[in-house]
């Protein structure tokens, strides 16, 4: 079956929201920010049905927790193929509900290859079991089991649609949950196509169960429901998941917000640096929770680096197409196209100067805004400190490292920082420093990002817990630790007092430590 020219074909929109419950009878409807016409009528769902969806997968878990691991990860591998295959549809659908750049929607595709790749070969090495030190050696064995905690619920936002529910879902199934994903009904299209692809290769139903409706309705419920809680969205809606995730004493991990910093010292590649800046701010039209808001160049080469990136971003190209080369689309819906407009119109009366864009553009869409800079932001303008999650980019001036440690510290955020760098013992002294969860030096994202095998998320008010590594399988997980005791006992053996015994431990104790065995 191919995912297919869907503007060319209704029925591929019904078969990708025929995956959804629908008893309600009720939809939303979505729409195209590129022309603002309709995209699909999303049957929502009530409360009750997302109750009765996660019993429904729930009773699927534990013969999908009994499917050997090698056909669980075979089901990754052949995901990994189809979604290479059918790029092409998928990124069709990607622009269409979202409005990015193709090269931008391509990048989504890219990540979830990436990362069932990445999963589907490294299973066994992520759960186990794994062989831990024993109280005593050779007495005390010691392995811990990854125990899938069940039902694990993910809810994704509208910004990487494809990539931020399926990407998180796959190491969740691989480790023998199951799972029921809302995905931002703008975008349910994206991650359907995922869920897709994933039964074409071999998923059962049940296994994963999509639900799309409002989030304080259909979120809630779900966050009510399931065993585990993976959550990505603002700071402010994380809290309340959070609370309500704590309330019931089940784990959640949070991908939030972020205000993130770029640092571009005085030995940087110019070049390199403002591509890499093009890049870390524009891309998704700065609707990318990893792309940069905030530039510290060194006083040094602040004039030369200033040119070199503005001459950059007036070079982009702007557009609504299909192409390739685009390189930056459109937001993705009013209320972002207010927010930008709300940040910039701020800074300008507040007497930011504008070096590149600042303003929007109907000519080529409804809810199209200019790659825009500004300079000369102070604390009393909202876009400051505040994440402006669009293609806004404040640029300062440092004088020496320090203080440019300093600044990218001073912010409650803690998602991702970038450095330029050509002394690189130094960045990596400097990122050391710098309190984000990933630091990418001479890059803005994309090398951690595209690093599966290193954990991804935010320090402070930018989330808890990790995606990707060892860290985004385990944490849905419970680790169970199985200790087998052979020959010495924990207990006075036969003709030995309690107070031999304990004389008999305590230099035992004392040779473990001299023997440097931990
Ligand atoms: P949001 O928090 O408003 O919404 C996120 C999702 O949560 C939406 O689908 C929403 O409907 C749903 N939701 C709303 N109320 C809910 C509730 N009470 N319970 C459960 N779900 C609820 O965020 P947004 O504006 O859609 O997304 C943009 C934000 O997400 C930005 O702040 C961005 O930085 C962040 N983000 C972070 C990452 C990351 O990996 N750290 C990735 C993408 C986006």
């Amino acid at each position: 079956m191919s995912v297919a020219a869907f503007d060319d074909d209704p029925r591929v929109v019904e078969r990708l929201v025929g995956q959804l419950p629908s008893s309600s009878a009720r939809t939303q409807d979505t729409f195209a920010p590129f022309t603002g016409q309709t995209i699909a009528a999303v049957p929502v769902s009530t409360a009750d049905e997302v109750e009765e969806v996660v019993a429904q997968a729930r009773a699927a878990q534990p013969s999908w927790a009994t499917t050997a691991l090698e056909e669980r990860a075979r089901i990754l591998l052949d995901f990994h193929d189809l979604v290479l295959d059918r790029q092409s549809d998928i990124l069709d659908l990607i622009q269409e509900e979202s409005g990015k750049a193709r090269k931008h929607a391509f990048e989504e595709v890219a990540h979830v290859a990436m990362t069932a790749r990445y999963y589907g070969l490294t299973a066994a090495r992520h759960l186990g079991p794994d062989r831990r030190i024993g109280a005593f050696p050779g007495f005390t064995k010691v392995l811990v089991n990854r125990v899938p905690k069940g039902v694990v619920g993910i809810i994704s936002p509208w910004n990487y649609p494809f990539t931020m529910g399926i990407s998180d879902g796959l190491p969740a199934l691989l480790a023998g949950n199951v799972v029921v994903h809302r995905p931002d009904t703008q975008t349910a299209l994206s991650a359907l196509v995922g869920v897709e692809l994933l039964r074409e290769a071999g998923l059962p139903d049940d296994v994963w169960r999509p639900v799309c409706g409002p989030g304080p309705v259909v979120g809630t419920a779900l966050v009510g429901a399931v065993d585990y809680v993976c959550f990505t969205g603002s700071t402010r809606t994380g809290r309340t998941v959070a609370t309500q995730a704590a309330a019931r004493l089940v784990g959640a991990s949070l991908e939030l917000g972020g205000k993130n910093p770029m640092l571009i010292c005085a030995d940087a590649s110019l070049s390199r640096a403002a591509e890499g800046a093009v890049r870390g701010c524009f891309s998704s039209a700065g609707q990318l929770c990893v792309s940069m808001e905030r530039l510290y160049v060194a006083d040094e080469i602040y004039e030369r680096f200033v040119e070199r990136f503005l001459h950059r971003v007036s070079g982009m190209k702007v557009a609504g197409d299909r192409d390739f080369d685009t390189d930056m689309g459109s937001l993705i819906s009013q209320l972002q196209l207010a927010t930008v407009t709300e940040h910039v119109e701020d800074a300008v009366a507040k007497g930011a100067t504008v070096l590149a864009g600042g303003r929007a553009r109907p000519d080529l869409g409804p809810l199209f805004f200019e790659p825009t800079v500004l300079s000369g932001v102070t604390p009393a303008m909202t876009c400051y400190g505040t994440e402006t999650f669009g293609p806004v980019v404040s640029i300062y001036r440092f004088h020496d490292e320090a203080e440019a440690v300093e600044r990218a510290n001073a912010s409650s955020y803690g998602l991702n920082a970038s450095i330029f760098s050509r002394d690189l013992p130094r960045a990596r002294r400097l990122a050391a420093q710098v309190r984000c969860g990933t630091v990418n030096i001479n890059e803005a994202y994309a090398a951690s990002f595209a690093s599966i095998d290193s954990p991804m998320g935010g320090m402070g008010q930018s989330g808890l817990g990790r995606r990707q590594g060892a860290e985004g399988i385990h944490r849905f997980t419970d680790p169970q630790a199985v200790a087998t005791q052979r020959g010495l006992r924990f207990a006075a053996m036969p003709g030995l007092s309690d107070r031999a015994y304990a004389k008999l431990m305590t230099a035992s104790l004392r040779g473990l430590k001299k023997l440097g065995r931990p």
